[in-house]
């Protein structure tokens, strides 16, 4: 699949002297690039230059342009949804995750994966035990999180979270009809403040995704 970006390709950097925020190009060779803002020489091994949280910052950006622009155009196929749950995985810097869609039996079949492999077995088999009552509560419910521990209801279904990962639900439409759901599995320290943000970008994306 060809996918083009409008955001430049490039180490994520922070410039130390003007604090300008820039994916750069570095030189191969020397590993030295100029900021694109005011000028300064940069380093790719500076401490002070890097931050790890532009990495997810720009993945996000570009998702949202890939989205926006491309991938509304896209016909729906296996390829398609691959590009998505990777694209989606790196900017929530998630762990594994997976795409659900529903066949000609309205049930759900699993169209891709990525990263389960290193939730080991167990989690591997849960999933397609459980992926029925997940498909019915995405339907019901549009996007939802399951902390760990914790267990979800919606009417009579009832699941729950006996894995240490914070557990990332968006339902998929695909011309107003219900479409399946993806599955994001997120090892986080800080629920709380951060869950609704992930809420939200999920539901944006599947918006976007369904709105062209
Ligand atoms: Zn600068």
């Amino acid at each position: 699949m060809n996918v083009s970006s409008r955001t430049p390709e490039g180490f994520p950097t922070r410039c130390p002297h003007c604090q300008a925020e820039a994916a750069i190009e570095y030189s191969p060779e020397t590993g030295d690039a100029s900021c694109p803002v005011c000028g300064s020489l940069l380093w790719k091994n500076d401490p002070l230059a890097y931050n790890p949280i532009l990495e997810p910052k720009f993945e996000i950006q570009k998702f949202v342009d890939w989205v926006a622009v491309d991938a509304v155009h896209l016909d729906h196929d296996e390829a398609f949804y691959e590009t998505l749950l990777h694209r989606l995985v790196i900017s929530l810097a998630a762990h594994a995750g997976q795409i659900w869609i529903t066949d000609s039996a309205n049930r759900p079949q699993k169209i891709c994966e990525t990263g389960i492999e290193k939730l080991g077995q167990d989690m591997a088999d849960t999933t397609e035990n459980i992926a029925e009552t997940w498909y019915a509560m995405a339907h019901q419910t549009g996007a939802f999180l399951v902390e760990p521990g914790a267990i979800h209801c919606v009417s009579s279904l009832e699941f729950e979270n006996t894995s240490d990962f914070l557990l990332l639900f968006g339902s998929m439409w695909r011309k107003e009809e219900y479409n399946g759901f993806v599955v994001i599995w997120q090892r986080t320290t800080d629920l709380a403040r951060t869950k609704r943000g992930y809420l939200r970008f999920v539901e944006q994306i599947c918006e976007l995704l369904n709105n062209p």
